[in-house]
């Protein structure tokens, strides 16, 4: 069974519209901030948010088509100001099937100062397996942000990185994962503020964070049960 090309791309269309809206569900975006792009199966092309428009007038339709160099190849509008930094991370991680963007505030909080979110909690050991990592600050306009994400997440198992004093990137297999990704690094850059306020944070043993993952991740893989005594 083979799918329509123009049948894909509707569908990736409605999908990246309708997941703007849990970026405001969320509470990660403000006004136009924010954008969610998705990999074109198969081709070379992604689709990303329009520029400007308020997220209330955002329809399947005013979603933007681009190659992976940022070049419109359908779309009445322009597309969101960060696309140079998503195509830069399809060009460089073909693994990678969605991308979001935030300035979400604890977490754009945590990059503001420059510091990491230390793995405290055993949801970020599920979810990110380590440290939400800090990229280097970029300006908007070119590559570098791009440059910046993939230098930082390549060989990283967190799929989130903290632009330095500027906001969230985060990745995945698909654009809701990535969504699931921004909505979880939010989540816990909030939780281990409030720690903080509270006393001293205390990272996970290494060990404690490998099984975390592991399990995690095999619950919500395919593969392998598990073999290695720890229980679900
Ligand atoms: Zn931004």
């Amino acid at each position: 069974m083979t799918t329509d090309p123009d049948t894909t791309l509707m569908t990736l269309r409605a999908e990246v519209c309708a997941l703007h809206a849990e970026l405001l569900r969320w509470g990660l975006v403000a006004w136009t901030s924010g954008n969610v792009s998705a990999r074109v199966p198969g081709r070379d092309l992604m689709v990303i948010k329009p520029s400007g428009l308020s997220y209330d007038d955002l329809t399947p339709e005013s979603m933007i088509v681009t190659d992976l160099h940022g070049t419109v190849v359908d779309g009445s509008h322009k597309p969101s100001s960060d696309t140079a930094a998503h195509a830069y991370v399809y060009r460089n991680m073909p693994e990678v099937g969605g991308v979001v963007h935030t300035h979400s505030p604890y977490a754009t909080a945590w990059s503001a100062v420059g510091q990491p979110i230390p793995c405290a909690i055993t949801a970020m050991g599920d979810e990110f397996g380590d440290d939400i990592p800090v990229g280097p600050f970029a300006l908007i306009g070119d590559h570098s942000i791009g440059e910046g994400i993939v230098a930082t997440l390549k060989g990283h198992r967190s799929p989130a990185v903290l632009m330095r004093q500027h906001g969230v990137f985060t990745i995945g297999k698909d654009a809701k994962a990535a969504v699931k990704a921004a909505v979880m690094c939010e989540d816990v850059a909030r939780t281990v503020h409030l720690a903080r306020q509270l006393g001293p944070v205390t990272r996970l043993e290494a060990d404690a964070i490998d099984r975390l993952y592991d399990r995690y991740q095999n619950v919500y893989g395919q593969q392998k049960p598990s073999t290695d005594g720890v229980t679900a």
